[in-house]
């Protein structure tokens, strides 16, 4: 079960990607930008679909040069999500990827600087009913901006606010806007402030947020922070990865959020303690790993032992617990199967399969009568070999006061 107890939306105006909505109370959408050569046409849509696939709604493509604006012509009758043209300093190159057929522009305010240049690309993207994204970047401000507010959320906000008045004054309003930095206090503290002054829909991203493990973290906490105010209609995250982990990252919190239906398994795994019968990490990579291609929107346990296991994690849909070299099926903390430790995961994803084809209702009633007879047997078992404090819980709380002298 998903609680969202962020705040409300912040409401916003809504825009149109091609069939994506974008604000207004549309579901917050994933976005991820692909990596491979535009021109390579092949390779691009390749990348396009991998990236659907793992959950971007809408795909941004760079569009940096005339082959790239060639090749943007073959992609998007292709692409099954919208496309988005990254456009950097050459106001030419927006106005051919629009003869493209992209469904959005991403406009960089601090290396477009000329406003009529500005213009002209907003009275064309207007005719065709193409919206922009005014992307601010903290690493290429404009110089006056610069000089006057410093790297801040003022200086950000204001260039999104000169970029937009650009824009208004040939009457276009199909517009969303993002003010990225590295710095995560920046760009919240940004996306906050410009959220006071404008309605247009929000994207919402780290930039540079580095590899994983720590570009994960970065990107995260300042994106959750914000959908958690209310703030943002639409996400990146900006990794030095595989963009396929970008959008099955962006993907994962909007569904952790409880902003996105889940559509994929969401694995859950107890930390391992002193208790534990198996490699809980092996096997959890294990389950992930056969999980992941299968659209199960369902959340699965993988627990050390069947002594707390099943009761830990009755929340979860379906589970499994070690025991004396048996796997403990258990469908929200019912145990329904036990199975041969070396063949826990296969039952695991058969049993995740059925239970989302019939129901758990139907695969409680299916239940094996005698095993959660056996699950209590072994459990008896373990608790006997083990004593109650297999961690030496006792042992360390003693310490602790014999140290703090209580
Ligand atoms: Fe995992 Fe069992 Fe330890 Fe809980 S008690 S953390 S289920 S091994």
């Amino acid at each position: 079960m998903d609680v969202l107890t962020a705040a409300p939306r912040r409401p916003t105006r809504r825009i149109l990607v091609g069939t994506v909505p974008v604000g207004g109370g549309a579901p917050v959408s994933v976005q991820s930008m692909t990596t491979t050569k535009t021109a390579d046409v092949n390779g691009t849509l390749a990348q396009i679909y991998a990236l659907a696939g793992a959950g971007a709604d809408i795909v941004r493509v760079t569009c940096n040069d005339p082959e790239a604006a060639v090749a943007l012509a073959q992609i998007v009758p292709r692409s099954p999500v919208p496309i988005v043209a990254d456009i950097h300093y050459q106001y030419r190159l927006a106005l051919a990827a629009l003869d493209a057929g992209v469904h959005c522009l991403r406009l960089n305010p601090g290396n477009i600087r000329k406003p009529e240049h500005v213009k002209a690309v907003a009275e064309e993207a207007k005719a065709r009913g193409v919206p922009i994204r005014i992307g601010v970047n903290a690493g290429s401000l404009d110089d006056d901006i610069a000089a006057t507010y410093g790297i801040t959320p003022q200086a950000l906000v204001a260039s999104a606010q000169r970029e937009l008045s650009y824009l208004a004054e040939v009457g276009f309003q199909d517009v969303k806007i993002s003010v990225k930095a590295s710095s995560v206090p920046l760009m919240v503290e940004a996306y906050r402030q410009l959220a006071e002054v404008t309605d247009h829909p929000l994207h919402l991203g780290v930039t540079e947020a580095g590899p994983p493990p720590a570009g994960l973290i970065k990107a995260t906490a300042g994106i959750a922070t914000l959908l958690a105010e209310g703030i943002g209609d639409t996400i990146r995250y900006s990794l030095t990865a595989d963009p396929v982990e970008e959008a099955h990252a962006g993907r994962q919190l909007l569904e952790a959020m409880g902003l996105r239906q889940r559509k994929s398994v969401d694995l859950i795994a107890c930390p391992s303690c002193g208790r534990a019968e198996i490699d809980v990490i092996a096997v959890a990579k294990e389950a992930q790993a056969a999980l992941a291609e299968r659209n199960l929107p369902i959340q699965v346990a993988i627990m050390g032992c069947v002594v707390n296991g099943p009761g830990e994690a009755r929340g979860a849909d379906l589970g499994i617990a070690a025991g004396r070299g048996k796997g403990h099926l258990f469908v929200r903390g019912q145990v329904v199967r036990v199975v041969p430790e070396s063949e826990m995961v296969a039952a695991l994803v058969e049993e995740a399969e059925r239970l989302v084809a019939e129901g758990a209702d139907a695969r409680l009633a299916a239940a094996d009568a005698s095993a959660a007879e056996e699950a209590e047997r072994t459990r008896q078992a373990l608790l006997a070999d083990q004593g109650d404090d297999p961690n030496a819980v006792a042992q360390r709380i003693e310490l602790i006061r014999k140290e703090l002298g209580g």
